[in-house]
């Protein structure tokens, strides 16, 4: 995949497209959470410690989830450099990524979060 199909695939609005390529799955992904000891780096505050700088971890917290630092969708460029992709919890996560989300959910309880089925 070039840079530019990850452009197309954003522009398009099938960024989950990305995240279901063989080439994500199986390579970058595991890649990632391999570096990352598969524990999240957020919890272990290498990533975003300044946000959070008076709770320290429990516990190692395992990462479920590769997270891109610049979103694809300002920065598909990088969508597939190593630096820019960081293993989270799914707490964490959802924490960073995801306020919106939860904003929906919070805001528009009758309405289904759209996620894209298509199979391919
Ligand atoms: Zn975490």
């Amino acid at each position: 995949m070039k840079r530019s199909n990850v452009r197309e695939l954003i522009e398009a609005g099938e960024k989950n497209k990305f995240y279901k390529r063989a080439e994500w799955q199986k390579e970058l992904r595991p890649m990632i959470l391999k570096r990352d000891h598969y524990e999240c780096q957020r919890c272990l505050h290498r990533w975003d410690s300044d946000k959070y700088p008076n709770t320290r971890p429990k516990k190692l917290t395992r990462a479920k989830t590769v997270h891109h630092i610049l979103p694809m969708e300002q920065y598909p460029e990088y969508a597939k450099e190593t630096w820019n992709l960081v293993s989270l919890c799914n707490r964490c996560h959802n924490e960073v990524e995801g306020r919106d989300w939860f904003k929906f959910r919070v805001f528009t309880k009758k309405e289904k979060p759209q996620i894209n089925e298509e199979k391919w």
